[in-house]
C-alpha cells in the first residue's frame, strides 16, 4: 500500500487521537526505519521508547515466533514459563520481591496505585489513600493515571476524576511537606520526568524523598515506564539513584516492541495482592514475556554501558553544533533531552527532521531523543548529520 491510500484509510475509519508526521512506516532494521515510498530513516524514538534493541533483531524475531509457534495464549489460571522466568530475571537484577504483569504503562501504573492504596487500608483502614505525584509528571491516560498526572492540561473532559491526588514541585522538598497529611498512604514520581521535558529528579530530593517516605510509612511508588529497561544507562533508573522502591512500574521498552507491563513489588509489599483483588487477561502474555525474557538476557553490563556512552556522545555532539534553535541537552543514558529556545517551536523542528530523513520526538517545549539502545556508531552519525544540516 502507498502512503496516501494508507492515510485515505486512517482519515475516514481511524479515530483521530493523535495528529501524525506524514510518514507510512512499513520495516526496519537496528535504528533505520523505511517507509512505504521506500525513504530511509534514522530513528531517535524507538517507537516512544518501545523498540530498545531496534527492529527486527533476529534473537528477538527468533525468540518471538518460538513462543508464537509453540503457546501464543494461555489464561492466568495455569502457569507458564515465560512470565516464571521474565519475574524472576527482574527480582534478582533488581532487588525487587516480586511481579504482578500487564500490557501498557497506564495500566501497570493503575496497579501500584491499586497496590498502594490497598496496602495502606490492609494496615491503616480506611481514609489513608491519598497519593503525592509531581508537577510536570505523566503517568498515563486512564482517567485515574490522568488524574496523578500532575499536569493540569490532562485534567480536563473526562469529569468526574478519581479522586485521592495532591501534587507537589519536583526538587522541593517543602512542596512536599505543604501537601502531606494524614491521609497520604504513597508518594510516585517518575525519576526523570519524561513527556514533561526529560527532567532528571535530583539526587538529594530523591533521597530525602526516600526518607521522609520510610518515616511515615507512605510507600515509595516508582514510575519506570520510561525510564526501565535499560533506557538510562542502568536496568532500572532507581539503582542509580540509591533508592529501595516498594514498588516499581515498567512497561515500554521492557518487551523490545510488544504489548507488556507490570509492577515490581518490595518485600514490604509483596502479598498485599491476593487471588481476586487484582487480574487482567492478558498480562503475562508468553509471547509478550518471551519478548521481554530476552530483552532483558540482552541488557547485560555491557550493554548498559554502551548505553551511557552513547547517550553522553550523542550529547556532545548535538551541543558543540551550537545551533541556533538548540540550547543545551539533559537527560540520563539514552532518555535525552534537548532544550528549544525561544522563537522556535519543537514541534516545527520534528517536522522539519522528519522531513529529512530523522525521526525525533518532542516533550514539554524541547525535543527529546530516545533512540533504540542498539544504535550503531553509524547511525548516529548519519542522525547527527541530519539533524545539524536541517537545524543550521
Ligand atoms: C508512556 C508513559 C506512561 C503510559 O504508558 P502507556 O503504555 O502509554 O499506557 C506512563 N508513565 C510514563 C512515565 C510514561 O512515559
Amino acid at each position: 500500500m502507498t502512503f496516501e491510500e494508507i492515510k485515505a484509510l486512517d482519515e475516514q475509519y481511524v479515530m483521530h487521537t493523535y495528529s501524525r508526521f506524514p510518514v507510512a512506516a512499513d520495516h526496519g532494521k537496528n535504528a533505520t526505519v523505511w517507509d512505504t515510498e521506500g525513504r530511509a530513516y534514522i530513528d531517535f524514538t524507538s517507537g516512544i521508547g518501545v523498540c530498545s534493541l531496534g527492529y527486527a533483531d533476529e534473537g528477538w524475531v527468533q525468540a518471538v515466533t518460538d513462543q508464537a509457534g509453540k503457546l501464543a495464549h494461555i489464561s492466568n489460571l495455569y502457569y507458564a514459563a515465560p512470565y516464571a522466568l521474565t519475574a524472576q530475571k527482574l527480582c534478582t537484577r533488581t532487588g525487587m520481591a516480586n511481579v504482578m504483569f500487564a500490557n501498557s504503562g497506564a495500566e501497570s501504573n493503575e496497579a501500584m496505585i491499586k497496590l498502594a492504596r490497598k496496602y495502606s487500608f490492609d494496615k491503616y483502614g480506611k481514609g489513608r489513600g491519598t497519593i503525592i505525584t509531581l508537577n510536570k509528571s505523566f503517568h498515563g491516560r486512564t482517567i485515574t493515571t490522568l488524574a496523578a498526572t500532575g499536569q493540569e492540561v490532562f485534567h480536563n473532559y473526562f469529569f468526574p476524576f478519581t479522586e485521592g491526588f495532591r501534587y507537589a514541585n519536583a526538587n522541593d522538598m517543602d512542596s512536599v511537606e505543604e501537601v502531606a497529611g494524614h491521609d497520604v498512604c504513597a508518594v510516585m514520581v517518575e525519576l526523570v520526568q519524561g513527556e514533561g521535558g526529560v527532567l532528571p529528579l535530583e539526587q538529594d530530593f530523591v533521597t530525602r524523598l526516600a526518607d521522609l517516605c520510610a518515616k511515615r510509612d507512605w510507600l515509595l511508588l516508582v514510575d519506570e515506564v520510561q525510564t526501565g529497561a535499560g533506557r538510562t544507562g542502568s536496568l532500572f533508573a532507581f539503582q542509580q539513584y540509591g533508592i529501595t522502591p516498594d514498588a516499581v512500574s515498567f512497561a515500554k521498552g521492557v518487551a523490545g516492541g510488544l504489548p507488556f507491563g507490570g509492577v515490581m513489588a518490595g518485600e514490604k509489599c509483596r502479598d498485599v495482592f491476593t487471588p481476586g483483588t487484582h487480574g487482567t487477561t492478558f498480562g503475562g502474555n508468553p509471547v509478550a514475556a518471551a519478548a521481554a525474557n530476552y530483552v532483558l538476557e540482552r541488557l547485560d553490563d555491557e550493554l548498559l554501558s554502551q548505553v551511557r556512552e552513547k547517550g553522553q556522545y550523542l550529547r556532545e555532539r548535538i551541543e558543540a553544533m551550537d545551533l541556533p534553535c538548540l540550547g543545551k541537552t539533559r537527560g540520563l543514558g539514552m532518555m535525552i533531552g534537548v532544550e528549544v529556545k525561544a522563537g522556535f517551536n519543537n514541534k516545527e523542528l520534528a517536522a522539519k527532521l522528519t522531513e529529512h530523513g530523522l525521526l525525533v520526538l518532542t516533550a514539554g517545549q524541547g525535543l527529546r531523543l530516545l533512540p533504540p539502545l542498539v544504535i550503531t556508531k553509524e547511525e548516529m552519525d548519519k542522525g547527527l548529520e541530519i539533524l545539524e544540516k536541517t537545524l543550521a
